[in-house]
């Protein structure tokens, strides 16, 4: 049983990579992005709450979002592993996710980062914003959570390295390319 944690900038391909590991390996996948999204199209309280920071590219506060996961990771079958795919994105959200599975007996056993540069980025989260019908994928909230990812999330790539668990891959090229890489981290853990 593996759990792995898909980092990197929104538009780096952790939800299209999550999708050809998951038909590969079998795996779960929590992305929290779709967790929030389906919320909102149920009209809970919770996706209420979670829409005001989502269209303003904002982050749903820590503590919310821990419970979240923690009820998500539960529901699982968890036979072959697990992906988690847009959390962390804090320091305190990847702490508790480490406490939350210490707690269960397990660990994060890789961290796969796709590295993308910023323009690249903002041009592929502009096309998809042609099509997603995503609230969020419009220049200026795209802007927003730009600035988020690196002022909130990317410090996580020195935690993870400080963990010894961080992998880093070019998260451009072809989508082959980019996912035999992940696999060959997988393959060797
Ligand atoms: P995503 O689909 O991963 O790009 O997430 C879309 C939006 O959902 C983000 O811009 C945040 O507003 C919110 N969100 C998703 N995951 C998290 C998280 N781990 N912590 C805080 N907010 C999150």
């Amino acid at each position: 049983m593996k759990n792995l944690v898909i980092f990197g900038a929104p538009g780096s391909g952790k939800g299209t990579q999550s999708d050809i590991l998951v038909a590969k390996y079998g795996f779960d996948h929590i992305s929290t992005g779709d967790v929030l999204r389906a919320e909102i199209k149920a009209g809970t309280e919770l996706g209420n709450t979670a829409k005001g920071y989502i269209d303003n590219g904002q982050l749903i506060p820590d503590s919310l979002m821990v419970d979240i996961l923690a009820a998500t990771y539960d529901a699982l079958p968890k036979t072959k592993g697990v992906i988690f795919d847009g959390f962390p994105r804090t320091i305190p959200q990847a702490e508790a996710l480490k406490a939350m599975l210490a707690e269960r007996g397990t660990a994060v056993h890789a961290m796969l980062e796709l590295n993308v540069p910023d323009e690249m980025l903002m041009e592929r989260l502009i096309n998809r914003g042609k099509t997603s019908g995503r609230a969020d994928d419009n220049e200026e909230t795209i802007a927003k959570r730009l600035g988020v990812y690196h002022s909130q999330t990317s410090p996580l790539i020195e935690w993870y390295e400080k963990e010894g668990i961080r992998n880093s891959v070019q998260g451009y090229g072809s989508l082959e390319e980019i996912n035999a890489k992940l696999c060959a981290v997988i393959d060797a853990l």
